[in-house]
């Protein structure tokens, strides 16, 4: 080589660094930006700062594509990054509808076409952070992420760009963040410092903002769920929490048992190879403490990462530890000694084979969590990449097995014309139709087998019909069928808890009539007298209903009078009360929230107060005045108490659900028992499932209710009661067969015991529900007690 030409290429070279160093330098680093590096200790972007952040990257950088995706319930606008190769983001729509068809194989033609789609399309990825906004950093992460994958010239970087989309979502719940932001910059320096805010920090759900991927009824979890199946179709959905301080420092799948049997047995194969190369590529780096199959199952459906695995996507969760919000913590050795066992690590200074490297303790702090979270993001990023043309061809796979007759599954259920609750018909379809399930309508009476033995039975005109042969077919027989919990139980007779609850079964939570479909007779000579519903107002046609108004249109108020409604309200944030809000808020019921104060001070002009699910202990006690201020903290008191017992006496009626009814019965001598009450689980176990009602619909509170119910049954109650004139059962748990979906354990414990009660006290009311009437705002099937009850 002859020094002139080597001349030649440094001035080139010089030239080519140069040109890419102004591109660098003209894309805004989040410290450009921010005036901080995100993640650092004692820093928090809010809400605004994030998306505009996103902003100035999306204007910069021709490999962030910004858009909004919709409204959260607060009316933030919410958002997702598009970060891929430039020539990608110009060809965004081709690569959409590559998706589209490779989740409905229907749609294509033949083996040339597949290959087609899979050469050109790229492997679509959704990375989802802090659901769970007091699990803060992930959000602050996202920033970082962003602009890694921007500006790094790598070749992992390039071919990440090159083979994937990455659909990356600051949060998914920006209320939560601008929330918890607030009230960390207000209290930094203050005893409350990296305390969570004394609310909800999801208006509705709080925590259980990660409960409602099948039920929708968030406007978070619609946005999301039209961005995911109805145009996106994702094969990767990574969410992004944090847990407890004092565990492990970061659980990735696989997960722990019971894995749900509807779950592809490959999609569970995919989970745990994304872990296995997330835990590799961090125990490469010496991160300690990261551990697999612990904790986290996969039986339950409804999560951000579950509800994936049945549109054949590959969910992931990871779980880190916790700081103190933003600020750094202190974990001693024997903090993390004490630390309760966890399914599958009984502690996390315990090495196996799923935990090979414990943790000592140490300083922990944000900028720890957020390398590992951005070493895992890269981890899954780089395996979709590297193996592009085989997650798309599984994906496309999985959906084309679930196409094909399984004579082992319903052949379709039918959702039958003639419901009492029409409205309620309506919104079960809705709920289908939006996460992309095909409904159909009859337009000529069928004859059906509702099993494989039973003869033949006519089902009625302006029934709908819901075929299992679709892609998504694990999803419709998840959410129609009962859950069957697996009976683990140890040795000592304990049950093993699931993560979440045991089952979940969506018609019979909604009160809405649907059976099993084994057969249709000449099914082909009347395929042609089934119309697929395209939208929602066609099915509301069919059930006599003027058109919604638009997607998940409010429901009339439901009430005959117009009682003055008070729902407590305690500063602790109860997402029971935040979901009766929903419930109330979707039914326009108007009502007031009572706080704190006013239960202390005894001015309470309602003429009915609710009391959610809560205990005891946190009504009267409230926050902690040790970390709160005493302005929030301290609850009713004892005197509260007394003062809500007055109202009723004076004419007032008192509404208790479940755990509420803790304090009525402790404290306001009805001659009412919760026979569950210090039963351990070897005796009594039921972590969630649905439950059967016997009802007396002679009672005026059970109007419109049948004389058999579902009801939604979750670590509750159930009451003995004294023979008194002044105490009447509205509905008891059914005296056998209670359980209809999930798991419970020692039945008889339950059978026959009241389940509902209507109670007088002095010239008031009490009415006590031992199971929750209003589930995550699941369980329309008895909503009508609650407005039975309301009623003046
Ligand atoms: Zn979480």
């Amino acid at each position: 080589m002859s020094s002139l030409t080597g001349r030649a290429s440094a001035v080139a070279c010089g030239l080519i660094l140069l040109l890419s160093l102004q591109i660098v330098a003209q894309v805004p680093s989040p410290r450009s930006v921010l005036g901080f590096q995100p993640t650092d200790d004692r820093t928090i972007a809010d809400w605004a700062q994030i998306t505009d952040y996103f902003a100035k990257l999306d204007r910069a950088s021709d490999k962030v594509l910004v858009r909004e995706i919709g409204k959260s319930t607060l009316r933030k606008p919410m958002i997702a990054a598009f970060i891929s190769a430039p020539a990608n983001l110009r060809n965004l729509d081709k690569l959409q509808r590559i998706s589209q068809k490779l989740a409905d194989p229907r749609r294509v033609a033949n083996p040339a076409e597949l290959e087609g789609l899979i050469k050109d399309g790229k492997t679509i990825v959704s990375i989802s952070c802090s659901i769970h906004s007091t699990e803060i950093v992930a959000s602050q992460m996202s920033m970082n992420l962003a602009y890694e994958l921007a500006t790094a010239a790598d070749d992992e970087t390039r071919e990440i760009l090159e083979n994937t989309v990455l659909l990356l979502i600051p949060s998914s719940n920006p209320d939560g963040i601008q929330i918890v932001a607030d009230w960390y910059r207000k209290t930094l320096g203050t005893k409350s410092e990296g305390t969570s805010p004394p609310e909800l920090y999801h208006h509705y759900a709080g925590h259980d903002n990660n409960r409602d991927w099948f039920m929708l009824n968030l406007a978070e979890t619609q946005a999301i769920t039209k961005l995911y199946w109805q145009e996106w179709f994702p094969q990767f959905v990574y969410d992004v929490h944090q847990m407890g301080q004092t565990g492990p420092r970061f659980v990735i799948p696989p997960f722990f048992d019971p894995p749900n049997p509807r779950i592809a047995p490959s999609i569970l194969r995919e989970v745990g190879l994304v872990g296995y190369k997330m835990a590799a590529d961090l125990q490469a780096k010496g991160i300690a403490g990261v551990a697999t199959n612990t904790t986290f199952d996969t039986w339950w459906h409804g999560g951000f990462r579950s509800a994936p695995y049945y549109h054949n996507s590959i969910g992931i969760l990871s779980e880190a530890a916790s700081a103190d919000l933003m600020s750094p913590v202190t974990i001693t050795r024997e903090q993390l000694q004490r630390s309760r066992p966890a399914r599958g690590l009984p502690s996390p200074l315990a090495t196996d084979t799923a935990h090979p490297d414990a943790w000592e303790g140490g300083v922990w702090r944000p900028r720890d969590i957020a390398e590992i979270e951005m070493t895992a993001s890269r981890a899954l990023l780089s395996l979709a990449a590297k193996y592009r043309g085989r997650y798309l061809r599984n994906f496309y796979e999985l959906g084309r097995a679930n196409v094909q007759p399984d004579t082992n599954a319903p052949q379709a259920y039918v959702v039958m014309a003639g419901q009492p609750y029409a409205e309620t018909v309506a919104r079960f379809l809705e709920i289908l139709k939006w996460q992309g399930i095909e409904v159909h309508r009859m337009t000529r009476e069928l004859w059906v087998k509702h099993s494989k033995t039973e003869d033949f039975h006519e089902i009625p005109l302006n029934s709908f019909i819901v075929f299992t042969n679709q892609p998504q077919r694990n999803n419709i027989l998840s959410l129609f069928e009962k859950q069957v919990y697996p009976n683990r139980v140890n040795a000592n007779g304990e049950p093993d808890p699931p993560y979440d609850v045991a089952g979940w079964t969506l018609p019979l939570q909604m009160g809405v009539e649907t059976y099993e479909i084994w057969d249709i007779r000449d099914l082909d000579k009347h395929r042609g007298t089934l119309t697929k519903v395209e939208n929602i107002d066609q099915a509301r046609a069919v059930l006599n209903l003027e058109p919604g108004g638009g997607p998940f249109a409010k429901f009339s108020n439901p009430l005959r009078t117009q009682p003055r409604i008070g729902l407590y309200k305690g500063n602790s944030g109860s997402m029971d009360e935040g979901w009766t809000r929903l419930v109330f808020d979707n039914f326009q019921m108007p009502y007031r929230s009572v706080t704190d104060t006013q239960v202390k001070s005894g001015e309470l002009p309602y003429d009915v107060i609710i009391l959610p699910a809560d205990s005891e202990n946190s009504i009267i006690r409230g926050l902690n005045a040790d970390r709160y201020p005493a302005e929030i903290s301290g609850g009713i008191g004892d005197g509260g108490a007394t003062n809500l017992k007055k109202f009723v006496e004076n004419g007032g009626k008192l509404i208790c659900f479940d755990d509420s009814c803790e304090l009525v019965i402790k404290r306001f001598g009805v001659p009412v028992k919760n026979v569950l009450s210090g039963v351990n689980r070897r005796e009594f176990y039921n972590p969630g499932s649905v439950v059967k009602l016997d009802v007396d619909t002679k009672h005026p509170l059970a109007r419109g209710m049948p004389e058999e119910a579902a009801a939604y049954f979750t670590n509750s109650s159930a009451f003995d009661v004294a023979q008194d004139a002044n105490v009447r059962i509205v509905a008891r748990y059914a005296g056998k067969d209670a359980l209809m979906s999930g798991w419970m354990l020692g039945e008889s414990r339950i059978n026959d015991k009241a389940a509902m009660v209507e109670a007088d006290l002095g010239k008031g009311k009490l009415i006590m529900f031992a199971f929750r009437p209003q589930h995550r705002g699941q369980t329309f099937g008895t909503f009508p007690l609650i407005f039975n009850s309301l009623e003046k």
